[in-house]
């Protein structure tokens, strides 16, 4: 994700690139979001001073990197961009804050993995701008206050609960990103389809959009799939049937669901009765990590009824039973 030559990456990376729209109006669904970043970043524009920082919450592939690049584009402003998990001392921190010119935007994808000392320096720096640095070791060591740029502080996470609530209030403004209705995933791809000069009828599109799980990574990353399809098996264009035939190779089903959901679902019904089943007994039994199966799995098979929790644990719905063709024990939970 850092800031690399434009070619690295893989192909993923850089279709995602490719399609990343760059403005908000280019900007698909989310309607409230857009409406509350726009207010925010044109009322800061007319002060004359930077914006808020912003909290972005919600499930990966739904536009928060995304956002944070339009956020800078449309202050006109530079952006960097790092990640928790590349936070690994406090002075990890120090390194990038000194260092942000004025108004730039500093992305900080995966906020709650970031290390506990740097949060602290973060706090300080998204109040006061300004970082304390730690000159020697021991009883000796004294804090230097350094000045810092203003700046705005976009961070992203897959859900804000899992941030201190120091942290989390020192963000001006939370957009909670949601899933995609299929409508407005149809119109990702097809605008998708026209950049990548992949030519595809309304019942593809649609197709698609049903099987996306809500998500647009998902949904161009699908799309790109199909493509390859259409190109190497038919005539390049893609159709109904080019599109399930190819989504049906990779093992995405009518609903949506991916292999790591349905295994999830298998799991819960076939060795656990349907639950109720602790979140990390389930994971272990899949072979995933827990943080996994809660971020990436759990909210869309919740969102889509399959999945229930509950205080004493994860439990499969009769729609879950219905859509793995399983029946139910007796005295399933149920
Ligand atoms: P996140 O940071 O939430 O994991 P990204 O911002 O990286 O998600 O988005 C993943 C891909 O999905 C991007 O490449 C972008 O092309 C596409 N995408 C996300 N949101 C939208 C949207 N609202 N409209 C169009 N494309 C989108």
């Amino acid at each position: 994700r850092d800031a690399v030559s434009p070619e690295a990456g893989t192909e993923e990376q850089q279709a995602e690139r490719a399609l990343r729209p760059r403005t908000l109006d280019d900007f698909v669904g989310q309607e409230r979001v857009r409406e509350q970043l726009s207010l925010v970043l044109h009322s800061a524009q007319r002060r004359g001073s930077a914006p808020d920082h912003v909290l972005m919450s919600g499930p990966p592939g739904l536009g928060k990197t995304t956002l944070a690049m339009i956020i800078a584009g449309e202050l006109n402003a530079p952006l960097r961009i790092t990640s928790g998990p590349a936070i690994e001392r406090s002075g990890d921190l120090a390194a990038v804050l000194s260092t942000l010119q004025e108004g730039e935007v500093l992305f900080l994808d995966e906020i709650h993995r970031m290390a506990r000392p740097a949060e602290e320096m973060l706090y300080v720096a998204m109040e006061d701008f300004r970082v304390d640095v730690m000159v020697g070791k021991g009883p000796g060591a004294t804090a230097i206050p350094l000045d810092i740029a203003p700046f705005t502080l976009v961070g992203a996470t897959t859900r804000a609960g899992l941030l201190p609530a120091p942290l989390r209030d020192r963000f001006g403004f939370t957009a909670q990103m949601d899933f995609y209705d299929p409508e407005e995933l149809e119109r990702i791809l097809h605008r998708s389809s026209g950049l990548l000069d992949a030519p595809m009828d309304a019942e593809a599109g649609a197709e698609i959009a049903r099987r996306s799980r809500g998500t647009p990574r998902i949904a161009n990353r699908l799309l790109r799939r199909v493509r390859d399809y259409a190109e190497v098996r038919g005539d390049g264009t893609l159709t109904l049937d080019t599109a399930r035939a190819a989504l049906d190779l990779y093992e995405v089903d009518a609903s949506g669901l991916d292999r790591l959901d349905r295994a999830i679902l298998d799991s819960l019904m076939t060795k656990f009765r349907g639950g109720p089943v602790g979140l990390s007994t389930l994971a272990v039994a899949v072979g995933e990590e827990s943080e996994t199966v809660e971020a990436v799995a759990e909210p869309f098979l919740v969102r889509s009824g399959f999945l229930a929790r509950t205080p004493r644990g994860r439990v499969a719905t009769p729609l879950a039973w219905n859509h793995m063709g399983l029946t139910p024990p007796p005295d399933a939970a149920f």
